[in-house]
């Protein structure tokens, strides 16, 4: 079973700038570019929670918040406060934040992967990977701490989703803003996903929201009763949506719309991808030992061990195992083998692990006899 938390800041570049300015506290900000009464160019990257009550939100021109400040003012409500952005500085309390929440994680649950357990995707948003911790429980527990650090040490809140996958976790973050907290278990997808407007899939632009508008689609249920085939042939030609976005291949994207409006994503948090992960476990005995049978059943403990932290990673795979020996010397040696196709069951890891073992035992790695102090079992190529 996977674990996924989404973090993200809420109104992160306005609530650093109310924070660090006490005279702001209470007003409405935008972050963004300079408005020039009414004659500037540029666009709104962050607006806080009483400037959005006027109905302005981030990417929209400046002029237009300008002129939305401008009528609220007219109406005898404060007018909005206008702050170019000190990106140097938000990169700070960026930082600042992400090594809070990384300090917490290694606590909580030390990561199973190389990669580690914490995924930045920009200033004020990552993923978490809470897979190890085994229960929703426990880890609601720690994302309501990593909140309520960040709010004690740094005086800003954010947002929090949970779910059995990125996607899920992302939509939940945004689900309750400002400073939310919204679990979304598997079984519970379904529910959570189908009354949603489209348009709270992440990826699904302005313009596929109007395309599919028009055909009536309005909600994630309604886009759950599209063929794939029907989407393919209404998402068309290869284009562009939004800013910056790559072009994407019209059949890559009407399937994984597809999947998206089931809930389905099974992408790692960058860092795990296959190879650059491994699961371990080593002992190291209490006296070295040739002994045969003792070492044969300590690793079959190992591998037991290894077996249950694989269950508990989300992974569904494997397809190499290796086994490490140190010598009393310590001299230390690793054979590890590939299998033909992914495998996940604990017989097959067993097996595998007690053949590459028993060469030690013999001439074949250990011609002189030399006793053991250390084994471990590894299994690596994890999906
Ligand atoms: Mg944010």
């Amino acid at each position: 079973m996977r674990i996924i938390a989404h973090l993200d800041m809420d109104a992160f570049f306005a609530a650093v700038e109310e924070r660090d300015r006490p005279r702001l506290k209470g007003r409405p900000i935008v972050v963004g570019a300079n408005p020039e009464d009414g004659k500037g160019r540029g666009v709104v990257s962050t607006a806080n929670y009483k400037a959005r009550a006027y109905g302005i939100h981030s990417a929209m021109p400046v002029t237009r918040a300008w002129e939305l400040s401008e009528k609220a003012k007219k109406e005898g409500r404060p007018e909005v406060v206008f702050i170019t952005p000190s990106g140097h500085r938000y990169g700070e309390v960026s930082d600042n934040i992400f090594t809070l929440v990384g300090k917490i994680l290694e606590q909580a649950c030390p990561p199973k992967f190389e990669g580690g357990n914490l995924e930045r995707v920009s200033v004020d948003e990552a993923f978490l990977d809470l897979s190890s911790l085994g229960s929703f429980e426990k880890a609601e527990s720690v994302v309501s701490k990593i909140k309520m650090e960040i709010l004690s040490k740094e005086k800003l809140t954010c947002s929090i989703g949970l779910g059995p996958n990125k996607l899920i976790a992302k939509i939940a973050s945004d689900f309750k803003k400002p400073n939310g907290l919204t679990v979304v278990r598997e079984d519970e997808i379904e529910a959570f996903l189908e009354p949603m407007p489209i348009r709270k899939i992440p990826g699904l632009g302005p313009k596929t929201e109007i395309i599919l508008n028009q055909i009536g689609v309005k909600t994630v249920k309604d886009l759950k009763e599209v063929s794939l085939e029907e989407l393919n042939k209404i998402l068309g030609k290869p284009r562009r949506e939004g800013s910056g976005s790559r072009p994407r291949k019209a059949s890559g994207w009407g399937i994984a719309l597809y999947k998206k409006a089931q809930g389905l994503d099974d992408s790692p948090i960058s860092g795990q991808e296959e190879g650059a992960k491994s699961i371990g476990e080593q002992e190291t005995f209490a006296k070295d030992t040739l002994d045969p049978n003792f070492i044969t059943d300590r690793l079959k403990l190992l591998t037991a061990s290894v077996m249950r932290s694989f269950q508990k990673s989300g992974f569904e795979s494997f397809r190499a195992v290796v086994v490490t020996v140190r010598f009393s010397g310590f001299e230390t040696k690793n054979r590890s083998y590939t299998l033909k196709e992914p495998v996940s069951e604990l017989k097959t890891l067993e097996f595998e692990a007690l053949k590459l073992l028993y060469p030690f035992f013999d001439k074949r790695e250990n011609p002189t006899k030399k006793k053991i102090r250390l084994i471990g079992v590894r299994i690596e190529k994890i999906k």
